[in-house]
């Protein structure tokens, strides 16, 4: 740290205490050369979330885009969007590392959708999962429905296309 006042290269620390509760370190400074004493406040800077996508390329976190996709599958589903923005907006405070594949989010956000809503869970995970097959997907849809309801009866209409279109809608 350079002197501010002589200029000199350096400067001896003469107290170093936190203040602010830990997030900023303040430093008391003596200029070797002049002997004058000067502050100095030392704070973290916050590096953006790194997003390394399937491809590898590499994004910087955007909330906005998070958040647009819940929405996306929540939509029409009785979820308040509020529970959809703290997601978003404080995932990045729940990451430790500095970089997180697009998958890990995904991952993430279809354990917080799968206790919020199950369709709006199935709707993620389409997109997120990228269910190799229909079939997949629709074991999937199968799994949760015998989770929140009675078990479909045997003589349930197959799969048709009827069922797909549905599918398709969401
Ligand atoms: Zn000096």
């Amino acid at each position: 740290m350079n002197c501010p006042f002589c200029g000199y290269p350096d400067s001896r620390v003469l107290d170093s205490r936190p203040s602010d509760e830990g997030s900023v370190i303040r430093r008391r400074r003596e200029c070797p050369s002049c002997k004058r004493r000067f502050t100095t406040y030392e704070r973290a800077q916050v590096e953006p979330l790194v997003v390394i996508k399937r491809s590898g390329r590499k994004e910087t976190f955007d909330p906005n885009k998070l958040l647009r996709g819940l929405t996306l599958a929540a939509r029409k589903r009785p979820i308040d969007p509020a529970v959809l923005q703290e997601f978003a907006f404080s995932f990045e405070d729940t990451v430790k590392e500095m970089e997180i594949t697009s998958e890990e989010i995904g991952l993430r956000s279809l354990a917080f959708l799968k206790e919020l809503d199950p369709v709006a869970y199935i709707r993620f995970a389409s997109v997120y999962r990228e269910f190799d097959s229909l079939e997949n997907f629709i074991e999937e849809v199968r799994k949760l429905e015998g989770q929140s309801a009675p078990k479909a009866s045997e003589t349930e209409e197959p799969a048709n296309l009827d069922d797909e279109a549905k599918l398709g809608t969401v």
